[in-house]
């Protein structure tokens, strides 16, 4: 199982970064190590300050794909859950300013909270979908699908030029704006559509 995940695919987001708007979508991998599931708890690494939360709508992949045209690529997923996409902010702006790769600021063990899975077909507007994340009880960050630079479609279609698509990966969709540091004692729990998907601690 392969985690990708896409960079800046949010307008609002990426102006609070101060970051360009890409002409193409942001592709990068988190390793399955840091997959973290069932509401457990995550722990702080030491080796970094400044760890944000990006809460993000995730697919997973139950289809074989290479070149998959935009008008069928809604046909490789079938479940959608939400997840976090933490980043050791004060790593990745080094690891920036030298040009260097992102892996240690954004792939690190537990960077990818993942809730449960749900049915896509239980969301009768489909692709357009709200969501949010609290923190303590005070909500952080809104997203709704239909403010993304790149559809769910585009982005298998996009993806699938360069891997080939396996049953079981899963795609982390971007983040929208409101972005922030996370501290030990928050609670973070994040809803679809007004469903609560997970809920867990930062320890
Ligand atoms: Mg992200």
């Amino acid at each position: 199982m392969r985690i990708f995940c896409i960079g800046r695919n949010y307008a609002e987001h990426i102006a609070e970064l101060q970051n360009e708007r890409p002409t193409d979508p942001v592709i990068f991998t988190k390793p399955d190590s840091a997959i973290l599931r069932e509401n457990n708890p995550f722990y702080l690494p030491d080796f970094t300050e400044d760890v944000h939360h990006e809460l993000e709508i995730v697919l997973k992949i139950n289809k074989l794909g290479k070149n998959i045209p935009v008008q069928f690529a809604d046909n490789y997923y079938e479940e959608i859950a939400l997840g976090i996409d933490f980043t050791a902010r004060d790593v990745q702006a080094r690891q920036k300013a030298k040009g260097l790769p992102w892996e240690i600021a954004k792939g690190f063990d537990g960077s990818a909270p993942i809730s449960k899975f749900v049915s896509k077909s239980q969301f009768p507007d489909f692709p357009k979908l709200n969501f949010d994340l609290t923190i303590n009880g005070e909500v952080r960050q809104q997203g709704d699908t239909t403010m993304m630079l790149w559809s769910f479609g585009e982005i298998i279609a996009y993806l699938s030029k360069f891997f080939t698509l396996k049953i079981g990966d899963l795609i982390y969709t971007g983040t929208p704006a409101g972005v922030g540091q996370v501290n030990i004692g928050d609670r973070l729990v994040g809803r679809l559509e007004g469903q609560e998907m997970f809920n867990f601690e930062i320890k």
